[in-house]
C-alpha cells in the first residue's frame, strides 16, 4: 500500500465525517445531566464505567446533591456508597467533593467555561474538561477521546498515535473545530453499534470503503 498523503487523509476524514453524521443524526452525549455540574459529576463517574451504568447512578447522587456547594459539604463515606457500582468508588468520591470544593471556593459555585480553570479541578483531566465545554457550553475547545474514539481513529489510520492527547491532536488537524464534540459523539455511537471491540461488524459498515483495517 502506497503511503497516504495529509491531503488524501485529510478528505477521508471528511467523509468518514459526513458518512457518520448522514448515519447518526441525533449522536449526543449519552450521559444524563440537566445542568453543566451534573455533566461534570457524570464525567468524573464515567472513568472505567458505561455511560448506562453512570445513569443508573446518578439520579440519586444528583437527587443528595443538588449543587456545588451540597457536594462540597458532603461526607466521603457517604457519596463513596452512592457511586459504588461506577466503580474505583473511593477515588471517584474524593474527586467529586473535592471537584465541588473548587467550585465553591475558586468558582462562585459555577462551572467555569475554560480549560485553564476546569484542569485544575480534582478528577477533571482535558478528557473530563472537553466533554463538559462541548456538551454544556458548546465549546469546541478539543475533541474528546475515549476508549471507543481512540480505537476506531487508529482502525481508521487517521492517527498512529496510541497516547490520547495525542490521538487528539491528530484528529483536531483533520476534523474542522465546529465538528469537535460531535465528532466523538460519532466515533462512540459507531463504537458501541458497528464497530464494536473484537467484533467489528465490517461487512455491514457504512465506513467499509474509507476504512484501511475494513475485512473483506
Ligand atoms: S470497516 Fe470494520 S474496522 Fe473499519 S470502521 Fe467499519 S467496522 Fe470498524
Amino acid at each position: 500500500m502506497p503511503r497516504e498523503s495529509k491531503q488524501a487523509r485529510a478528505a477521508r476524514a471528511r467523509d468518514v465525517l459526513a458518512t457518520l453524521k448522514a448515519t447518526f443524526p441525533d449522536a449526543h452525549c449519552e450521559l444524563d445531566h440537566q445542568n453543566p455540574y451534573q455533566l461534570l459529576v457524570a464525567t468524573i463517574l464515567s472513568a472505567q464505567c458505561t455511560d448506562v451504568r453512570v445513569n443508573l447512578v446518578t439520579p440519586a447522587v444528583f437527587a443528595r446533591y443538588p449543587s456545588p456547594e451540597a457536594l462540597a459539604a458532603a461526607s466521603l463515606a457517604e457519596v463513596e456508597e452512592l457511586i459504588r457500582s461506577t466503580g474505583f468508588f473511593r477515588n471517584k468520591a474524593k474527586s467529586l467533593v473535592g471537584m465541588a470544593r473548587g467550585l465553591v471556593a475558586d468558582h462562585g459555585g459555577e462551572v467555569p467555561h475554560t480549560m485553564a480553570e476546569l484542569r485544575p479541578l480534582p478528577g477533571v483531566g482535558r478528557k473530563t474538561a472537553n466533554v463538559v465545554l462541548g456538551n454544556a457550553f458548546g465549546i469546541n475547545e478539543g475533541v474528546t477521546v475515549d476508549t471507543h474514539v481512540k480505537r476506531i481513529a487508529a482502525l481508521l489510520k487517521l492517527t498512529r498515535e496510541t497516547d490520547p492527547e495525542k490521538v487528539e491532536r491528530d484528529l483536531m488537524a483533520l476534523i474542522p473545530r465546529e465538528d469537535w464534540t460531535l465528532v466523538s459523539h460519532l466515533l462512540i455511537w459507531h463504537g458501541r453499534r458497528t464497530c464494536i471491540a473484537r467484533r467489528p461488524r465490517c461487512s455491514e459498515c457504512v465506513l467499509a470503503g474509507l476504512c484501511p483495517s475494513a475485512s473483506a
